[in-house]
């Protein structure tokens, strides 16, 4: 009895529409998102969903037809960049948006004139669209099964393996990662950028420069595991391997922080605003965590992205992603006095990696969307303002470190890949573009000793442990591993291929 009168239900579909995209978003990308990002974007919706309800209820005057009215509009409105798309994909450009979103309007009225003119009383209609979407709803959750069951035993170096500062003040240690920041050959070969003016700047600022360095992924989801734990990322064959799952631990719970912390370090955490680097259970403080709700929602991202507000959503939205960004590198250096004990600050900045926010002086740029996973059909110069931003920030950041340091500071630069590929380039050019990458460091006492030509992040820490921590680590063959596509979005265990000798621009 209760099962008829749930599928009787008008509110039903209304509701279940505006929760679908969410499920279906999520479902798609459960190795990228953790089931709490699921929580906020479902309130949103069900909210406006139940408050637009609620409208046209004492619009219509008839439950029914408002619920058909507004699951129309809901429909109309999700589907719109996903139409869009496939329109594309069979060469009907549609002058952007100025035909397509006529016609959709003219869609939704001429169905809401429909509806009022209409004698029809839905309550069948409300039955076969209630079970409609519980299907689809349910097809949706079929992919959610199997989701929480992966076991691994990653072998993790030991943390905490007797580490101790060698000198008498410790030193205060910034890691910076800029995200998909290019190496210099590749910025020079791939977009004819002369990066060196920065590079120099670096230098007379007495950082060492790995020349030629290459990141031993071309991923952040493996990258960024692989240097913050100082191990490659040999999983073995595990049958359940088939998401993002044991990256996403390993990038949250890592071995670096770990030893820090254990030397008595305060874990200073920036936020990314992104996945798991936005911000660290193990983190004493954490900075610019507090921005819009909506921007830093993964799924409402992609949602709004396929939607009919995919126009002009990024304009709302692009000052608060702008902010997030210049208060990542006002954060940074914030440490560097008066704090009772040293500080390890992380900070994963999401540039000069899409969407392109900054010209060359923090400029505005016509950024249309906010998603960070766009192919490019052709290169897109934006990308080189936005590094030239990156290098204006990451120098005024560093100027400000070392002239407020009582004591000289351990600094680490890098990226955790390189720059994006156009759609249709060669494998070879993929794969320079990808690993080819900026890994600068700032190590005081003769620390640039340990340094050598090939080093790359893997060995980072390690390096750092041993010289100024006591560390007895091994340092590892410098590798590099390509993967032919990214190996989360198919089921199974990421086929990593050596490429260290293929590598070369
Ligand atoms: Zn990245």
């Amino acid at each position: 009895m209760r099962n008829i009168q749930l599928f009787q239900s008008s509110i039903l579909h209304p509701l279940l529409f505006a929760f679908f995209p969410i499920l279906f978003v999520f479902s798609y990308n459960t190795s990228f998102l953790s089931f709490d990002e699921l929580f906020f974007p479902s309130l949103l919706f069900l909210v406006l969903a139940a408050t637009s309800w609620l409208i046209l209820k004492t619009a219509f005057k008839n439950t029914h037809k408002s619920s058909v009215a507004l699951s129309i509009s809901i429909i109309l409105f999700f589907s719109y960049g996903h139409i869009q798309n496939s329109l594309l994909d069979y060469g009907l450009e549609l002058h952007g948006n100025k035909i397509l979103l006529p016609i959709f309007l003219l869609i939704l009225m001429l169905s809401v004139i429909a509806l009022i003119r209409t004698t029809s009383n839905f309550k069948n209609f409300t039955k076969i669209i209630n079970v409609v979407v519980l299907t689809m709803i349910f097809l949706s959750l079929l992919n959610l099964v199997n989701l929480d069951n992966y076991t691994t035993n990653i072998d993790l170096e030991p943390d905490t393996t007797n580490l101790y500062p060698v000198h008498d003040t410790p030193p205060n240690v910034f890691h910076i990662i800029l995200d998909s920041y290019s190496g210099y050959d590749s910025l020079k070969k791939f977009y004819d950028f002369d990066n060196s003016e920065f590079l120099n700047e670096l230098e007379e600022r007495e950082f060492s420069v790995i020349a030629d360095s290459k990141s031993n992924y071309g991923h952040t989801f493996m990258s960024l595991p692989s240097l913050l734990n100082m191990k490659y990322l040999d999983y073995g064959k595990n049958e359940d391997f088939d998401n993002h799952r044991i990256s996403y631990d390993m990038i949250s719970d890592n071995i670096v922080m770990k030893n820090f912390k254990a030397m008595g370090y305060d874990i200073i955490g920036v936020s990314s605003g992104w996945g798991v680097t936005r911000d660290f259970e193990i983190a004493d403080r954490t900075y610019c965590a507090t921005f819009s709700r909506i921007d830093d929602s993964q799924i409402l991202i992609s949602i709004l992205d396929n939607s009919a507000i995919k126009p002009f959503y990024a304009k709302l939205l692009v000052d608060d992603r702008r902010t997030k960004v210049l208060c990542q590198f006002d954060s940074v250096p914030k440490y560097i006095e008066n704090n009772k004990n040293p500080v390890f600050v992380f900070a994963h900045i999401l540039i000069p990696h899409q969407p392109y926010l900054f010209g060359p002086n923090g400029e505005t740029l016509n950024t249309e969307s906010l998603e960070f996973g766009d192919i490019y059909q052709n290169r897109n110069y934006d990308y080189i303002k936005q590094l030239q931003f990156a290098n204006k920030k990451t120098l005024e950041l560093v100027d400000n470190i070392l002239t407020n340091s009582k004591t000289p500071p351990i600094i680490v630069i890098q990226s955790d890949h390189g720059s994006d590929q156009p759609e249709n380039a060669s494998l070879e050019d993929q794969m320079n573009e990808a690993m080819h990458n900026l890994n600068v460091y700032y190590l005081p006492y003769g620390g640039e000793s340990i340094l050598y030509d090939g080093f790359s992040q893997v060995n980072s820490f390690r390096l750092i442990f041993n010289y100024y921590f006591n560390g007895e680590y091994e340092i590892l063959e410098d590798k590099h591993y390509w993967i032919n596509d990214n190996p989360f979005t198919n089921d199974g265990y990421p086929e990593f291929i050596d490429v260290t000798n293929k590598l070369k621009l």
